[in-house]
C-alpha cells in the first residue's frame, strides 16, 4: 500500500528533476533570508545560481550540529516568528539541545510523511494506534500523532512512561499498532509478562519502532515477544522529526527515504567526500521543502548506507540501511572501532542472554577498556550448577566479541531484570572516562 502514489513511485528521472527544482528554490531562499547561509555560501565562493545540476550540491558547504548550537535558539529560521506555529527541540542525547521550528505548511508536510510511513506499514484508518513516543518538546510523540490523524486512524496519545498503565490500555483498548522506541517495546513486553499478561495474545499486529539504533536480532526478539511485525522508522528533529525514512512491509530491508522532500548523501565522515550508494558513511540531508528551518547539507553523524536497488513495493525512493549508530557513539577499544549496535547483534545471537545490556567504557593508563554487562535468562540463573554454566557463557561471549568484532572486553553476567529499563531513548554506554 502506498499513501502518495504520485510522489512515492515517481520514475527516478522525474524525481531528480523535481529535486533539482526544489534544491534551486531552497538555496535561493536561504541565501536571501538566513544570514548564516549567505556568509557560508560566500565563504565557499558559491552562489545559488551556480546550482544547475544535482551534483552541484557538492559545491555547497556542510551545516553541522555546532552551527545549530552557535545560532541557538532561532538564528537559522528562514521565516519570521509570526509564521512559526510550532517549536520542538532535539532530545539532547548528545550535548545541548537544538531548537527547530515549523510553519503551518511544514506541519502539513510532516503529517503527510508520517501518514506515508503508516501506510508503508499496512496501517489504515481502521487501526488503533498506541503511541508511546514521548509527547512534548521531543518530536516523536506529536509527529506520529499528526500522521496517525492524517490517516484517520484512532490514536491513543499515551506518551512515554507509566508502563503498568500502558499494559492495561493495551489490553482494554485493543490497539492494533504500537509506536515507541525498540527498547521500550521490550520493556513493555517484559513488564506485561511479569504481570501475568499474555502479551502475545494482544490485538497488536504491527510496531513502528525508531529513535534509537537497534539490531535485526533485536527485531526478532520484539516480534516474538509481542507477536507482531516490527518495522523501522528513522528521523531526526533537525530534518523534521520521525518520518524522514520508513521501512515498507514488502521490502523490510532498509527504509525508504522521502526523497521528494529530502536530498540525501553519504559522505566519508573524515574527508567529507561523497560516497556512492552501497558504501557506508555519514548521512547528510538537505531539506527541499521546509519553510521555517531549511537545512543545507546537514551532517547527521548517523552512520548508514544507501540502497539504490528497486523495491518490491513499487516505491522508487532509495532506501537507507538501519543506522549503525552515531559517529560520536562509536567506541574505540584498543584501536578497534565498534558501535554498540554491533555488540548488541553479537549478544543477541547467544542463547541464555536477555536483550538487556550495558556497556561501560573506562580507561586503564592510556588504553580504553570495555566492560559488557548483560543479563542472563531467568531459567539459566535458576539452574543448579549455575556457576559452571555461567562460566561457559562468559567464555562464549568473550570469544564471540573477539571473533566477530575483534574487541577484547570484560564480560559481566548480571541477574535478570537488574539493568535499568528504558522509558524512551535508551543510553547503552556509560562512559567513565569523562568523570
Ligand atoms: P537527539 O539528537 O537529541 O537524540 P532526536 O530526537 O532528533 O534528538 O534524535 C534523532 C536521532 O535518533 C537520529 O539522528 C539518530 O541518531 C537516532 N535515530 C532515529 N531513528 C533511528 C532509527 N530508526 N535507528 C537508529 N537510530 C535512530
Ligand atoms: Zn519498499
Amino acid at each position: 500500500m502506498i499513501y502518495n502514489e504520485d510522489f512515492e513511485t515517481l520514475p527516478r528521472e522525474a524525481l531528480e528533476a523535481l529535486q533539482l527544482k526544489r534544491l534551486r528554490q531552497v538555496t535561493e531562499r536561504v541565501y536571501h533570508t538566513v544570514a548564516f547561509y549567505r556568509r557560508a555560501f560566500d565563504e565557499a565562493g558559491v552562489k545559488p545560481d551556480d546550482i544547475r545540476s544535482l551534483t552541484d550540491l557538492r559545491r555547497l558547504p556542510f551545516t553541522t550540529k555546532k552551527d545549530l548550537q552557535d545560532n541557538y535558539p532561532f538564528g537559522l529560521f528562514a521565516v519570521p516568528m509570526s509564521s512559526i506555529v510550532r517549536l520542538h527541540a532535539s532530545s539532547g542525547t548528545t550535548g545541548r539541545a537544538t531548537v527547530v521550528g515549523y510553519t503551518k505548511r511544514d506541519i502539513d508536510t510532516w503529517s503527510e510523511l508520517m501518514a506515508r510511513c503508516f501506510v508503508a506499514a499496512s496501517v489504515t484508518k481502521n487501526d488503533i494506534i498506541h503511541n508511546a513516543y514521548g509527547y512534548g518538546l521531543f518530536t516523536g510523540g506529536l509527529g506520529v500523532h499528526y500522521g496517525a490523524e492524517r490517516l484517520g486512524a484512532s490514536v491513543i496519545p499515551i506518551s512515554g512512561g507509566n508502563t503498568k498503565r500502558q499494559i492495561m490500555i493495551l489490553q482494554d483498548f485493543g490497539p492494533t499498532v504500537i509506536c515507541c522506541t525498540p527498547s521500550y517495546a521490550l520493556n513493555l513486553a517484559e513488564q506485561g509478562r511479569s504481570m501475568g499478561v499474555d502479551m502475545e495474545a494482544l490485538k497488536l499486529r504491527v510496531g513502528v519502532f525508531g529513535a534509537e539504533p537497534w539490531s535485526d536480532t533485536m527485531r526478532q526478539q520484539i516480534e516474538a515477544s509481542l507477536n507482531i511485525t516490527a518495522l523501522n522508522i528513522y528521523g531526526l528533529s533537525e530534518i523534521m522529526g520521525p518520518g524522514v525514512a520508513m521501512e515498507c512491509l514488502e521490502g523490510r530491508e532498509g527504509m525508504h527515504i522521502f526523497e521528494d522532500h529530502f536530498l540525501v548523501e553519504t559522505i566519508d565522515p573524515v574527508s567529507g567526500e561523497v560516497l556512492p550508494p552501497g558504501e557506508q558513511g555519514e548521512l547528510v540531508f538537505t531539506t527541499l521543502t521546509k519553510e521555517a528551518f531549511p537545512l543545507i547539507r546537514y551532517r547527521t553523524r548517523d552512520i548508514s548506507r544507501l540502497f539504490a536497488a528497486p523495491c518490491r513495493c513499487g516505491r522508487t525512493l532509495y532506501r537507507m540501511d538501519r543506522v549503525m549508530g552515531r559517529s560520536d557513539d562509536m567506541l574505540i577499544i584498543r584501536g578497534v572501532n565498534v558501535f554498540p549496535s554491533q555488540i548488541e547483534a553479537v549478544l543477541m545471537g547467544i542463547e541464555g542472554l536477555e536483550p538487556h545490556y550495558q556497556l561501560i567504557v573506562d580507561r586503564a593508563g592510556t588504553l580504553d577498556t570495555l566492560e559488557v554487562q548483560v543479563e542472563v535468562t531467568e531459567s539459566l540463573f535458576a539452574n543448579a550448577d549455575e556457576v559452571k554454566v555461567l562460566q561457559r557463557l562468559d567464555r562464549r561471549i568473550t570469544k564471540d566479541l573477539k571473533d566477530y568484532l575483534g574487541i577484547t572486553a570484560k564480560v559481566k553476567l548480571v541477574e535478570p531484570k537488574s539493568l535499568q529499563r528504558s522509558e524512551g531513548k535508551i543510553s547503552r554506554v556509560i562512559d567513565r572516562r569523562k568523570i
